[in-house]
């Protein structure tokens, strides 16, 4: 079995993964995905438009986001800037918007600009000067959401609650920056009215935030155990991994360090 294009045939790790048809499940999963949020957002009396889908493509290995892109996807969200990176230069020649969603340190700065359309964890002036200065010198500019942490948990990043205004309005020293919204992971819980709270949360503080900032509109907030919430309160951008991708091998852990099993 190879892809049309030629490129590698499927592993059997691969075919154990994604079936012998990836292009068929994906195109399946995508499509329940898809009537998912159609649902949600007509049960919360919202346009479809209004809610952008962010792939998480995370562990999914380059040859298989060949099927991804052919399912229709041309924009992949990744935590970790080296696996994106590897990523984006296996996939140079499909046109693709390339997002970082986790948590990025000083050093890796200079690899997240050189192909990134859009940030979505930034929650450090020092990582955002250091972001403005290399933009300055590619010529270009990028999106930005502000990460908050809206379920209290030292695990995760973000800014506090209480530090979000203030940090926007420090985001005008950087021209290069384009603040588009905020970002937040809700509390990882069975309890549905919890992980609400947060989403209602990151809501209240952008309503504020919009008002010095008319930029900061978006909200992304909502991943595969809690997206419809996440519509039903407001979110513009829905980051969804393994309801697209099938479950990944490695831990949430490895992502959001002190991560433990829902509560
Ligand atoms: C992995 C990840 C997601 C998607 O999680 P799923 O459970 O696979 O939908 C969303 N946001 C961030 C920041 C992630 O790292």
């Amino acid at each position: 079995m190879t892809i049309s294009d030629g490129s590698a045939p499927l592993s059997a790790e691969d075919i154990a993964r994604f079936g012998p048809d990836p292009l068929a499940v994906l195109q399946a999963n995508l499509a329940a995905v898809e009537q998912r949020i159609a649902s949600a957002c007509a049960r919360s009396g919202r346009d479809r438009a209004s809610v952008r889908l962010l792939p998480i493509t995370k562990t999914v290995p380059a040859h298989i986001l060949r099927y991804a892109h052919e399912a229709g996807l041309t924009c992949f969200g990744e935590n970790k800037i080296q696996e994106a990176s590897s990523k984006h230069g296996e996939l140079a020649d499909l046109a693709i918007d390339w997002s970082i969603v986790g948590h990025l340190q000083t050093n890796k700065v200079k690899y997240l600009t050189r192909f990134a359309r859009e940030f979505q964890a930034l929650d450090s002036l020092r990582i955002a000067e250091a972001l403005d200065q290399r933009l300055a010198r590619e010529g270009r500019t990028l999106d930005v959401f502000v990460q908050v942490n809206t379920s209290g948990e030292a695990s995760k990043f973000g800014l506090h609650p209480d530090a979000l205004l203030p940090f926007v309005d420090a985001l005008d020293r950087f021209p290069r920056l384009v603040p588009r919204g905020l970002m937040t992971l809700a509390l990882f819980s069975v309890d549905m009215a919890k992980v609400r709270s947060c989403f209602v949360l990151l809501r209240a503080l952008r309503d504020q935030a919009i008002e010095r900032h008319p930029g900061v509109s978006g909200l992304s907030m909502g991943m595969t155990g809690d997206f419809e919430t996440a519509i039903e309160e407001g979110a513009t951008v829905v980051r969804i991994g393994q309801a697209i991708f099938g479950q990944r091998p490695t831990p949430d852990s490895h992502y959001w360090p002190g991560a433990e099993a829902p509560s």
